[in-house]
């Protein structure tokens, strides 16, 4: 049987990629060191699925995401069987039509976050890729998706980055969930106009930036089409790369996003 944890919200998290004999064997020899705490996490690696990155104990204090009491298309608070539809935080269409989050924007998520994609710490996405997977299994989710496409940054952003940090979680994503890499598909969706980064602009200005700054590259694949990013803020981003497919003839155009930042259900609390 798979090795298992359960948090404190009941989410039972299996290990997506159970350690192979011989990955055992090296580990007994040269121990893991939970990245946040830094205690040799060799003894209890088998109850946990995060090994070897995180012990346990640093698992279960990361700011999971609970969909409970969340919209399915936002991620915003929604009051418990209310009539009022959600206005998604945006007054315009909707397109996703679902969203997913592993965890919620903050604490030390968000500083791994942040070192991974302005850090250039690039090997974070081992880290990342595999929690955002922990998150997506802990939930159930289906893997009921045609091919996963990344948020494309535009060519002068990736240049001066040198990686798109929603292409290499998507790449650690399909491994820990085991689906096939062919799923992975980052040229279905181009940028093609450069945005202002969205943390550079007020809120009122967010919803409207990334307005038509999308445009399809290779054939939009029938079925549903997944799109990944890090991290949610108001929506708008994954909202225009929503509706570029749909008015190229995408089916379903739903999203994994490793973070939501969400405080409460005013738009005017949402962080990044
Ligand atoms: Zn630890
Ligand atoms: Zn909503």
């Amino acid at each position: 049987m798979a090795p298992s944890c359960t948090l404190e919200n009941g989410i039972k998290l299996e290990h997506p990629n159970p350690p192979s004999a011989i990955r055992w064997w090296l580990q007994q020899l040269i121990p893991a060191l939970c990245h946040e705490c830094r205690r040799v996490i060799r003894a209890e690696h088998f109850d946990d699925p995060a090994a070897p990155f995180l012990c346990n104990t640093c698992l279960k204090k990361l700011p999971w995401f609970e969909p409970q009491g969340r919209c399915p298309y936002c991620g915003l608070e929604i009051e418990p069987g209310s009539k009022t539809p959600c206005s998604h935080g945006v007054s315009r269409t909707w397109h996703l039509d679902r969203l997913r989050s592993a965890f919620v924007y903050r604490g030390i998520l968000q500083d791994w976050v942040l070192s991974f994609k302005f850090g250039s710490r690039q090997s974070l996405s081992f880290l990342l890729g595999r929690l955002f997977a922990l998150g997506m299994i802990g939930q159930g989710v289906e893997k009921d998706f045609s091919c996963m496409v990344p948020i494309p940054l535009h060519q002068k952003r990736l240049r001066s980055r040198g990686f798109n940090q929603s292409l290499l979680l998507a790449h650690q994503l399909l491994k820990n969930i085991k689906a096939k890499p062919s799923l992975l598909r980052p040229r279905v969706l181009r940028r093609v106009r450069e945005t202002i980064p969205q943390t550079e602009l007020p809120y009122p200005e967010r919803l409207k930036n990334p307005d038509d700054a999308f445009a399809v590259g290779d054939s939009v694949p029938p079925g549903t089409i997944l799109l990944i990013d890090d991290v949610m803020t108001t929506g708008s981003t994954l909202n225009a790369a929503a509706r570029t497919l749909k008015a190229s003839g995408a089916e379903r155009v739903s999203a994994w996003v490793l973070c939501r930042s969400v405080i409460g259900n005013d738009s005017r609390d949402l962080i990044q």
